[in-house]
């Protein structure tokens, strides 16, 4: 059976959308006009559209927001290593600080001692004068 037989059937041009007219050729042609499924086709034709145009915008949102993670996680890392390298560098300041106060707290009690050793000798000469006097 060929195309030029009158029992050829052919199937509805609306196949696509779901149609399921399955006829000879001049009765698919009375089909064809009547054929509900191909008042359809402008609005399915539409909606595919919007949701190729839809699929791409959320493809082209999922690729930024990729791109977005990757630059929120360099700045995370750079940040961090901006943040540690500033903790280290008032650690060391702050431990510069503890050594210079326990400097000064040494030479202090060493004044201190000084003064002491010197109030024994002001002591001890008073005590001689005193004596002397009496
Ligand atoms: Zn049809």
């Amino acid at each position: 059976m060929n195309e030029y037989c009158p029992e050829f059937r052919v199937h509805c041009s609306s196949k696509d959308l779901g149609c399921s007219s399955f006829r000879q050729k001049n009765e698919l042609i009375n089909h064809t006009n009547e054929c509900s499924f191909e008042d359809l086709r402008p609005t399915i034709d539409f909606l595919h559209k919007k949701i190729r145009n839809q699929s791409s915008y959320i493809e082209q949102f999922l690729q930024q927001a990729k791109q977005e993670k990757i630059q929120l996680e360099e700045q995370l890392v750079k940040e961090r290593i901006q943040l540690e390298e500033y903790i280290k560098l008032q650690k060391s300041q702050h431990e510069l600080v503890i050594n210079e106060i326990e400097e000064q707290n040494t030479q202090f009690q060493l004044i201190c001692k000084e003064n002491q050793s010197r109030n024994n000798q002001i002591t001890f000469f008073s005590d001689q004068i005193t004596l002397l006097e009496e």
